[in-house]
Formats: C-alpha cells, structure tokens, sequence
C-alpha cells in the first residue's frame, strides 16, 4: 500500500491493469465560478486529486466521494521543498492505474511548477495534460475592476515574480528593464518585497506618481483592494495589513475604469 494510504485498485468503469493518468488542473484564483468547465469534469471523474494551498476549497465539492483527496501543503517541507514528493506521488498514482487531478490555484503554468510535474510524468511514461486555469496575474486585478489593458492607455502587461527581491543573487529579473517598458506590471508573490520592488521600479525611471494598487484574496468573500503610487504602495499595504496571496498592478490601468470590484458569489 502506497504511504498515503490509497488503495491499489482501479476505479469503477476503469478496465483493472488500464494505466491511469494525471490532469494539471488550473482551479482559478479562489471563487469556485472562476474553475473552467473541462477542469469540474475532470475533478468529478477523478479518483485521485492532489490539491495545495491556494486552490479554492469549494471546487472539491466536484470530487467523488470515493476518490482520494491528498492535500500537499501537508506534505513535511512544504511544497516549495517537497516538489520531489510531489512529483513522486502523482506518477505512483497515476502507475497504478488511477485517474489523478493535480489541482493548482490559478493556471498552473504560471509560477504554479505544472511545467515540472509535467516533466516528471512523461520521464515516467505517465500520461499528461495540462487544462488552463484563470491565473491571478489577470483574474485578480480584473475581480477588482483593474484592466490589465486598457486601448490608449498600454499595449501590455508584463507578469513578474516578487518572490526574491530585486537586489537577491537568485534575482534574474531586470527590474530596469521592467521599469521601461511602458506596459502594465503586475507582480505575484510579492507581499514581502513590494517596498525593494517599488524602489527598484522608481530607480529605473518609473514615474514615482505611477499608480498603483494591491489586490488580496482576489475571488474570496476576504477581496480586498488598496491603492497608492508606486512611490506609496508598499506603505499603503503595510499600514492596511495586507497579506498574502495579493496582487500588485502599476501603471495607470489601475484608475482607468468606474468599476466597483465584482461581487463574489
Ligand atoms: N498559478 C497561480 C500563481 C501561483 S504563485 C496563478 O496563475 O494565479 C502564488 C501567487 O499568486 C500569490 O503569491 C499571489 O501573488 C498570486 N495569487 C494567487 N491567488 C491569488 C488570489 N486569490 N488573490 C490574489 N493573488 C493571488
């Protein structure tokens, strides 16, 4: 028996010895209505589903009673260090013959590591495929009524990591460069290092008045939305206690429309 305690049998309607496969599933950014169609079918024909953190838990309403629900934040390490045991889990899964969904917050190809349980698959000749999800990159300045990009305003946004700050010798984004692009920026994981991120974007020409605003809990009944300039911004979030998970726009798409933030259901 497999250490988390599944049952090695097939599911019924799965031929026994039929191999199994794995669906990276992209469960959006936190409300259950933001889950793509394909993705509920595949969580409903699952036997097994492999969740994290940041997946909306409504969406495993979709699970079969009878399938296995495997919560990863739980594995020892967390999921930053226990990618390995990750990997590993879906593909002993998926080798016994099971249906495995890996249900990511988002798509889970944005900073969601879907790209290395993909690798881990095909090098074990497990089946996959991956269905898009609604990433926050997008969906969680759009829930609060920010256009990523607005005719006459941008011609694009640029999505980065502020998971290391821009000075950390793991940094491999060139902050100045974002600074000039004349686009939207949006920055993910990057609760933390929004003060350096906002000095180093200033540093490299950004206008200090850039608006600018932080999205958190984008999609849950928790949304909360503040706004500065990129000169206040990290301030402003500060004072205000946001947490993660939030999103950072700057660029003046942040005042481009009357919307009040969509309601979430
Ligand atoms: N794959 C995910 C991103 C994973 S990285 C996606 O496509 O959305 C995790 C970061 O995503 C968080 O630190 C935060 O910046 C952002 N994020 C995820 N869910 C969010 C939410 N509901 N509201 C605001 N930001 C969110």
């Amino acid at each position: 028996m497999p250490a988390d305690g599944a049952h090695r049998r097939p599911s019924p309607g799965t031929p026994a010895g039929a191999p199994g496969d794995v669906v990276l599933v992209g469960a959006g950014p936190g409300d259950p209505d933001l889950m793509t169609v394909g993705g509920l079918r595949a969580l409903a024909e699952a036997d097994v589903v492999v969740t994290d953190r940041l997946v909306p838990l409504a969406a495993l309403d979709a699970v079969r009673p009878d399938a296995q629900v495997v919560d990863v934040a739980k594995i020892p390490g967390g999921p930053s260090t226990g990618q390995d045991a990750i990997d590993a889990l879906l593909v002993e899964h998926a080798l016994a013959g099971r249906r495995v969904v890996r249900l990511k917050g988002g798509d889970p190809f944005v900073f969601g590591r879907g790209g290395e349980e993909a690798i881990a698959c095909a090098r074990a000749g497990v089946p996959v495929r991956v269905l898009p999800g609604v990433t926050s990159s997008v969906s969680g300045p759009a829930l609060a009524g920010i256009p990523v990009t607005h005719r006459g305003l941008t011609q694009g946004f640029t999505v980065v990591s502020g998971h290391v700050p821009p000075d950390h010798p793991d940094s491999t984004v060139d902050w100045k460069a974002v600074a000039s692009t004349g686009t939207t920026i949006v920055v993910l994981m990057g609760v933390r290092t929004l003060g350096a991120i906002a000095e180093a974007l200033v540093g490299g020409g950004l206008d200090p008045d850039t608006p600018a605003a932080v999205v958190a809990d984008a999609g849950l009944p928790s949304q909360r939305r503040v706004d500065g300039t990129v000169a206040t911004i990290a301030r402003v979030a500060a004072d205000a206690g946001i947490g993660a998970p939030a999103v950072t726009v700057v660029g003046r798409v942040v005042e481009a429309l009357p919307l009040e933030p969509a309601p979430v259901v």
